[in-house]
């Protein structure tokens, strides 16, 4: 569901970018060549119209307690305030494209500050030689304490935005990359064009590019275009079929490529078109939107479970676009207005969604980790005897083998017991093969007494059994292979008549070179059936020097 909730948030923050500010001209306006003077008469009704190869003029009645003007970057090509003041002195600054001076403030403005002289500022004249559109104009004149909170909040707000969106950037596009989900590269691309879009429009940028002023304006329509399209092509990666029919995945895909080129011819435009092509943009965008909207209409009625938590999470963000539309945020966070809107919830929607992800692996962790660990009790089980719980002779080879490899050094000895129960067929035949069975798990348990980090124990057979020994000299082999013998037959079987021993017969052999544990095997079979031959309730030992002697009967 949170793939839903971030792609309705991918499209609602492109879909804010695409959407430049419109403002109406609300002051008295004047048209002339770009050679000529100030005009005397200005015009206060109406809309300018004809100014684009011209100056167009704009006159301000300086409010008395405001002491700066600060005008969002726009296209034009050169732009001055003249400052008029009371008693008849002026002052003028410049800013044009490719040089904005000290002018430009963080939040995407230029500022223009009078300076201080006896008599206040009565009147500005802001003269745009080569404007692309009045209607994008957007020009403040705050009071002294809105300037100082804005020069305050606005580079915080905006630097914080903007570091949190290119932290967020990073982790998408690595998780993306190890997880190997396309859709998380999509959108880590995302963000890593809404990091460029916001060093663009916020002017940062203009720290180590001065250059890029008044150009910005321009690429930042076209890295919405494009986060349009990435923020799609990511939704319809992460939605897959849940979107519905193949000709709405395609659509929705197909019109947000479109927007791509569309956003080149207008972050192109300088001329009058700039208007109708704006317009166009955010109806492009909007459908974009409606086309979502219908893929998960569609799911709900086709009874998808999830579709209605879908369909949930699609509608906060659809209302928030709406009432954005609505509303006019222009003057939100000091004239940031809804590009720093936009670009804070990218940054919370990049965070939120990283932290989704992160919550996702965790969670796939813990889904292998479970199966990990059913997989090593399967195994587990599989390597182990039912009836006494040692080791059976799959498990005991495996560890045996694990054993004889992992010695400390490659001489060091390495011996094999095998143990067989003397007559016990005779124990089944006579009290019951319960009996029998249990005096098979008393014997597994003496031997699982002796075992530790170098002696293993397994039953290999029906009464045979086997312990694996590292480390123990030919002599200290023997001796323990004895006390073994007399470990078990000393044993204490209530199910058997008073007085009735278990005995067994071991054949041991010991190696202290590399020596196949089938080979070892073999021949500690050989001693085990010379001690069966030889009377049984005895050990015989074979060294790697193939001598062979009984030690005890
Ligand atoms: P030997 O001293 O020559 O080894 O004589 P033996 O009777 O021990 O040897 P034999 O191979 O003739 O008989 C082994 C018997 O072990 C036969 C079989 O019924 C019994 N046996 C094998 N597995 C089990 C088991 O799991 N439970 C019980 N109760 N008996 C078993
Ligand atoms: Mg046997
Ligand atoms: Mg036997």
């Amino acid at each position: 569901m949170y793939r839903v909730i971030a792609f309705a948030f991918l499209l609602l923050i492109a879909a804010a970018a695409g959407d430049e500010a419109r403002a109406e001209a609300r002051f008295c306006h004047a048209v002339t060549d770009l050679s000529a003077a100030a005009p005397d008469a200005f015009e206060c009704s109406g809309e300018p119209a004809d100014y684009r190869q011209r100056s167009l003029w704009l006159k301000i009645d300086a409010p008395a307690d405001s002491r700066i003007v600060y005008v969002h970057q726009t296209r034009f090509e050169r732009l001055t305030a003249v400052f008029l003041y009371a008693d008849g002195r002026t002052a003028s600054q410049t800013v044009r494209r490719g040089n904005y001076g000290a002018h430009w403030r963080i939040g995407g403005q230029i500022a223009f500050e009078p300076p201080m002289l006896a008599a206040p500022v009565k009147t500005v004249l802001l003269r745009f030689d080569g404007l692309a559109s009045h209607e994008l104009l957007r020009i403040r004149l705050p009071d002294a304490d809105e300037a100082n909170a804005q020069a305050a909040v606005l580079p915080v707000v905006v630097g914080s935005a903007i570091t949190l969106l290119a932290l967020g950037a990073l982790y998408t596009l690595l998780v993306g990359m190890a997880l190997r989900r396309i859709y998380l590269l999509w959108h880590g691309l995302w963000a890593v064009t809404m990091v460029a879009w916001g060093l663009l429009w916020s002017q940062l940028a203009l720290i180590v590019a001065p250059g890029i002023a008044g150009w910005s304006s321009q690429i930042c329509t076209f890295l919405a275009c494009l986060a349009v399209t990435l923020a799609t092509i990511s939704g319809v990666m992460a939605l897959g079929k849940d979107m519905g029919p193949r000709a709405l995945r395609i659509g929705t895909l197909a019109l947000g490529l479109f927007i791509m080129p569309f956003g080149i011819l207008v972050s192109l435009e300088t001329g009058p078109a700039l208007g109708w092509q704006v317009a166009v943009l955010g109806a492009l965008t909007l459908s974009v939107l409606a086309l979502v909207t219908l893929s998960l209409v569609n799911a709900c009625r086709a009874g998808n479970a999830d579709a209605k938590a879908l369909a949930w999470a699609w509608g906060l963000p659809m209302a928030t676009l709406a009432l954005v539309q609505v509303i006019d945020v222009n003057d939100w966070v000091y004239g940031g207005g809804s590009q720093v809107v936009m670009l804070v919830a990218a940054a919370l929607q990049t965070i939120w969604l990283s932290i989704a992800v992160t919550l996702r692996i965790a969670h796939l962790r813990e889904e292998r980790d479970k199966a990990r660990a059913a997989e090593a009790r399967m195994s587990e089980l599989a390597s182990r005897d039912a009836l006494t719980g040692l080791l059976n002779r799959r498990g005991f080879v495996d560890r045996a083998e694990f054993m004889i490899e992992g010695r400390a050094a490659p001489g060091e000895p390495f011996g094999l017991l095998l143990i067989d129960v003397d007559h016990f067929k005779r124990v089944n035949d006579t009290y019951g093969h319960e009996a029998g069975d249990a005096v098979l798990c008393r014997i597994a348990r003496r031997l699982e007494r002796w075992e530790g980090p170098l002696c293993v124990a397994g039953r290999i057979g029906g009464e045979e059994f086997v312990l694996a020994v590292t480390g123990l000299t030919p002599i200290g082999l023997r001796q323990f292979a004895e006390s073994v013998r007399r470990g078990i037959a000393d044993l204490h079987h209530p199910e058997l008549r008073t007085g009735h021993a278990v005995t067994v017969s071991i054949g041991v052999a010991s190696a202290d070179r590399a020596l196949s544990f089938q080979r070892l095997y073999g021949w500690a079979d050989q001693e085990l059936y010379k001690a069966k031959a030889n009377g049984r309730n005895q050990v015989i030992f074979r060294g790697s020097d193939r001598s062979a002697q009984a030690v005890t009967g």
